[in-house]
């Protein structure tokens, strides 16, 4: 089988601050880790692999320090990474990084499966990996907690729903959104992290992608970031005076003129 796992590197805390006048990260000083659900959709790679031979081959879009997740995920176990690191794709929405991953994927040899995570702890959106399905005329399956069998060019997954799960049957090739619960990734072997110091990266930028500079990064996203901010919480208390009948009356005055009652 030949599995594409797509990883993206994202701040390692929470704590993060937002330039106000470019509305970017600021990423000065911010420790740097493989997206969480990113780790699950690597080890379920492997696993696969493991299961049904193949390859496992890893692919991210960021800035040349991602490099360090690539290291990374060829130390638990995956076989070829690539990091797509161009100026030109700076600023992408979620439309222009499907579409930058979707251009790489079609370079490569065809591939069974794309695995992602379901999320991102940073963006958040979970755009990336159905737009890059339609973008690669792939079916889709969301949220998908177990992969049941992979047989005869289709595939059988149990996908999470909010009142239990779903079993869908796909043809392959397809790409996939994962959840934690599909498996507890692994700890990356001395072996693997000796492979890991002197494995190749694999780096291409736009015209290795052979797409043109309208379609990446910022000129190929369709939406614009007006303002980042941080909401501002406010907390006002009045105490209400009199015996217990006065409060109430004075609290269902309050509600009535704030059209709550
Ligand atoms: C209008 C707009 C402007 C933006 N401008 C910038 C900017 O200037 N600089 C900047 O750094 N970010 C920018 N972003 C954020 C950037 O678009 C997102 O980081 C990116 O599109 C991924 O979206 P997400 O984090 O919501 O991923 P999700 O859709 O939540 O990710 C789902 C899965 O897709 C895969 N995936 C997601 N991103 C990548 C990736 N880069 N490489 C490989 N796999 C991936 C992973 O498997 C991930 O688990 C911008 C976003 C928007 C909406």
């Amino acid at each position: 089988m030949n599995i594409v796992v797509c990883l993206k590197q994202v701040p390692g805390t929470t704590e993060v601050k937002i330039d106000p006048a470019t509305n970017t990260l600021i990423r000065q000083g911010i420790e740097n880790i493989i997206n969480p659900f990113d780790t699950y959709a690597i080890e379920e790679g492997v696993r696969l692999k493991e299961k049904h031979d193949g390859k496992v081959t890893v692919i991210t879009m960021g800035p040349p320090q991602a490099e360090a997740a690539l290291r990374e995920a060829v130390s638990l176990g995956v076989d070829e990474v690539i990091l797509l690191s161009d100026r030109a794709f700076a600023g992408a929405d979620t439309w222009a990084t499907a579409y930058t991953l979707a251009a790489a994927i079609k370079k490569l040899e065809a591939c069974d499966l794309i695995i992602c995570g379901r999320q991102t702890i940073d963006g958040d959106t979970g755009q990336v990996g159905p737009e890059m399905a339609e973008m690669l005329a792939m079916p889709f399956i969301a949220y998908v907690g177990a992969i049941e069998e992979i047989k005869g060019g289709s595939l059988r997954v149990r996908r999470l729903i909010e009142e239990g799960h779903e079993v869908v049957v796909s043809s392959l090739p397809a790409v996939i959104t994962v959840s934690k619960e599909i498996n507890v990734p692994r700890l990356p072997s001395l072996r693997g992290i000796m492979k890991s110091k002197s494995a190749k990266i694999t780096t291409w930028g736009l015209a290795d992608l052979g797409v043109g500079e309208d379609k990446v990064g910022l000129a190929g996203s369709s939406t614009q970031v007006i303002k980042v901010f941080f909401p501002q919480r406010e907390t006002t208390a009045e105490m209400l005076e009199g015996d217990v009948p006065k409060q109430v009356d004075g609290l269902v005055a309050r509600l009535k003129k704030a059209g709550l009652c």
